[in-house]
């Protein structure tokens, strides 16, 4: 059944004819036609259909500039499901052994790519030799070395790469990004990052090195050092970094619980951040300069977001990150807009080289000399 919102964008009356709806209604039909889109549509095919992708696809039904039309899963009965919950035509569904077939598809412009992490360097590599342009989620690969691999197979395969950072496209951290370019936060003296929850079933994938790559700081800690660089809006010159594990049977060898990281920019400014798989909702944000502050809490999550800074509380209204995300995504890739923020493979590398760093760090206690 379709719902009043979908009557009121979709109504073709002139308002003249229409005076049974109330101001309200009116205001809102005039608000959808005035922002009715005519553009190209990104047309988007998921492969892994876990949590995140089902988060993604749903999200996606609200988006007006990209559209899921195809899947990629190793389970058929998931296909099936999706197909009937998305009305994805039975052309546009592959598995992981055909899926490079992608490439004899007309009807698909990109693959997002929401497996396991270390997964996304083989898929991307695939996608990207079937000519279609290449979305992956964080972290974009295991390290600095594998994400590098991934750009220069995009670049050769002339199709675009870019990184589900959500948050490049969250209305009131744009906000405090914007302050920060405009002064209003003065010179930038220190950034805190606190990223964390607490990890459960002990079997899952994020606790597994061959699948994750690692622990906390591949999943959730990469939040507090992407958002280290966006915030201060510097690169880091130096990490130094230290591990605590106090459970190392459910934190194997190579699985992080908890990193503590430090990172020094070129203006002196300097950031302390934690990551965690061991404290229950760690989600922080705090920017400090000569005249100013910013404090988001949370700063990260699914949203929303809240925060105030010295000049009051933060009120850009919430958007559902994942709509925007792809909306923006479709720009970027079709009509080549220049996000605020970059979202390319590039920028991604920038996180893994110092997460490698971080792990450095942790291993030989030194501080570690960063080239971003
Ligand atoms: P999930 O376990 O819910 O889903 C993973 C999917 O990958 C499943 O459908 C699984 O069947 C499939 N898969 C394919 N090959 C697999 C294999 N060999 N082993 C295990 N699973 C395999 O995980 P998720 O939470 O959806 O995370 C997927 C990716 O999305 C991760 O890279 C994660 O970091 C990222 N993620 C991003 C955000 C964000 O906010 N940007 C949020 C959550 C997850």
């Amino acid at each position: 059944m379709k719902s009043r919102r979908h009557f009121l964008q979709t109504i073709a009356a002139p308002l003249a004819v229409l005076p049974f709806l109330s101001k309200k209604d009116l205001e809102e039909i005039t608000d959808n036609r005035s922002k009715r889109y005519d553009g190209p549509i990104l047309r988007v095919a998921i492969m892994g259909l876990g949590s995140y992708g089902t988060r993604v696809a749903d999200a996606m039904q609200s988006c007006t500039k990209a559209k899921l039309v195809g899947v990629i899963s190793g389970t058929p009965s998931k296909i099936t499901n999706w197909q009937a919950k998305y009305n994805i035509p039975e052309k546009n569904c592959y598995n992981y052994e055909n899926f490079d077939n992608i490439k004899n598809n007309p009807d698909i412009d990109a693959v997002y790519i929401i497996t396991p992490n270390s997964l996304h360097k083989p898929y991307a590599i695939r996608v990207a030799k079937a000519g279609k342009h290449v979305i992956s989620e964080k972290p974009m690969a295991l390290n600095a070395r594998e994400g590098e691999e991934m750009v220069a197979a995009c670049k050769k395969a002339n199709v675009k790469l870019l990184v589900g950072y959500r948050m490049h496209f969250e209305p009131k951290t744009l906000e405090v990004i914007r302050m920060r370019k405009d002064g209003e936060f003065g010179k930038i003296l220190f950034f805190q990052g606190l990223s964390g929850f607490r990890i459960g079933d002990p079997t899952q994938w994020r606790l597994n090195k061959q699948l994750a790559g690692g622990g906390s700081m591949m999943d959730i800690g990469i939040y507090s050092v992407n958002g280290a660089r966006y915030m201060v809006g510097e690169e880091p010159v130096w990490v130094t970094a230290q591990e605590t594990k106090t459970d190392p049977v459910k934190f194997k060898e190579g699985v992080d619980q908890t990193i503590q990281f430090q990172l020094g920019f070129p203006s002196g400014a300097v950031a302390s951040c934690l990551s965690t798989y061991d404290m229950n909702g760690l989600d922080k944000f705090y920017l400090n300069g000569e005249k100013g502050f910013a404090e988001m809490q949370p700063s990260t999550g699914y949203g929303p977001i809240m925060g105030r800074t010295h000049k009051g509380e933060l009120t850009q209204p919430h958007k559902t990150h994942q709509t925007v995300q792809m909306d923006e995504m479709s720009d970027i890739i079709l009509t080549g807009k220049q996000p605020i923020v970059p979202i390319d493979g590039e920028e991604a590398v920038k996180d893994l080289k110092i997460m490698d760093a971080i792990f450095e760090a942790c291993r030989t206690g030194k501080k570690i000399t960063l080239e971003l």
